[in-house]
């Protein structure tokens, strides 16, 4: 068999680039995927009660990025959608991020913005370098902050203390001095209107590309010719774990329905100090279904087993990368681009964004 172009991995890396390559040059290209279907963690699927699940977690698209939001926007039109997430602390339900709400409805304040300012410049930490995760809430606003939301949720989510995370972790949630209450304060903001996976096919429809599902690519890469590989999967795999294995976070999905037309008041609700699952999604709330008496959530358990999710980012294995990272830099024709590939905690909009950006500076020139 001989390709130009053979794609490790159907996630949103490879289906991006596959696009490009067949749609803007008009070549052929062959996708390798291990699971049994296309999108990787943005795969979306109806379920027996015909209710449209996020398989891998809640997904909600959102960037400043012009060219990718238009970009994707040629292969579906947008829910448009605003994410709200609240967070159950002291039998309450508090907005999430913090903001002036947060802290007067956990506090039983009424602060204004000022008010807020003069709370916050009390409780924080001093801190001279901000090294960690923790440091990161500490110093932004304080211990009994840090204790009631962040704290637990994160050693349950990534089986360590926020102390051992790369700050960058805990940096992807603002602290706000106002009243916005949505999770991300994005441009664009939505979700597919038919669903991610309907997306994804779209962006594959071209007769130019191949897929081979349930595949894993070491068993028939020796007996494909290609010019250019890019390879999305974990990176120590790649290597054959020469320089050690990269630990990868993952979670294990638990779906129940129940006949109710609504189970919360918001799509998510974090659970930082009860329970081993982080948080629950009720995905009628993310979709909008219109659907009666029937409602589906989800409750993610963090862990180690299941398909990698997250790369770890502790200074153990961010060094252990820049291993793998020298030898991914020599390498002549093979692109490497994902989450698991560039072992870095992207967003669906950099994911798109570095696929068009190494198609146009690596392979159109
Ligand atoms: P993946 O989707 O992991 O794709 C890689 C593919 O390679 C997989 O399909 C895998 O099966 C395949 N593969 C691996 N090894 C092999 C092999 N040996 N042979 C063949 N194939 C292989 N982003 C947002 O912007 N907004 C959100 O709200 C959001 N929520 C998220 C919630 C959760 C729970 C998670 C886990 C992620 C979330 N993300 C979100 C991030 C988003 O999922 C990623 O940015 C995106 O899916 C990464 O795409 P990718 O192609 O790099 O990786
Ligand atoms: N986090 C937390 N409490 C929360 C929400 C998030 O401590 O209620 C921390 C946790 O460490 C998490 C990180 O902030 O991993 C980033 O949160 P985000 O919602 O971006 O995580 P994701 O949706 O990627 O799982």
């Amino acid at each position: 068999m001989k390709y130009k172009y053979v794609i490790i991995g159907a996630g949103l890396s490879g289906i991006t680039i596959a696009e490009r390559i067949a749609n803007e040059l008009n070549e052929k290209v062959l996708i390798i995927e291990k699971r049994p279907h296309i999108g990787g963690n943005v795969y979306d699927s109806y379920n027996e009660d015909n209710i449209l699940i996020q398989n891998y977690g809640p997904h909600i698209f959102h960037t400043n990025e012009k060219q990718v939001y238009d970009y994707l926007s040629n292969f579906t039109e947008w829910i448009p959608y605003e994410h709200k997430v609240l967070s159950s602390v002291d039998g309450k339900l508090v907005p999430m991020p913090i903001c002036i709400d947060t802290l007067n409805e956990l506090y039983d304040l009424d602060l204004d913005e000022e008010g807020m300012r003069n709370w916050i410049e009390k409780e924080k930490v001093p801190i001279k370098e901000i090294k960690s995760s923790e440091d990161v809430v500490l110093a932004n606003a304080g211990r009994d902050i840090y204790e009631k939301l962040f704290k637990n949720y994160t050693e349950k989510q990534w089986g360590t203390s926020a102390k051992n995370l790369d700050s960058s972790v805990i940096s992807r949630i603002p602290f706000r001095f106002n009243h916005d209450t949505r999770y991300f304060e994005d441009k664009y903001q939505g979700i597919p209107k038919d669903g991610y996976t309907k997306m994804c096919e779209k962006m594959l429809e071209s007769d130019n590309i191949k897929i081979k599902l349930n595949t894993d690519y070491k068993n028939i890469i020796d007996d494909i010719e290609y010019d250019t590989l890019i390879y999305t999967g974990p990176i120590d795999y790649f290597y054959d774990f020469k320089y050690g294995k990269l630990l990868y976070r993952s979670l294990k999905f638990i779906t129940e329905t129940y006949d109710e037309d609504s189970y919360q008041e918001v799509a998510v609700v974090n659970y930082p100090n009860d329970y081993d699952f982080t948080r629950i999604t009720e995905f009628k709330k993310l979709t909008f279904q219109d659907l009666k008496n029937k409602t589906t959530i989800m409750k993610e358990y963090p862990g180690f087993e299941d398909e990698p999710c997250y790369p770890y980012p502790t200074q153990e294995y961010l060094d252990k990368f820049q291993n793998y990272k020298k030898d991914m830099d020599k390498e002549e024709n093979i692109i490497f681009l994902g989450r698991l590939a560039q072992y870095k905690y992207y967003n669906m909009d950099l994911i798109v964004k570095n696929a068009l950006d190494a198609f146009e500076d690596k392979i159109k020139v």
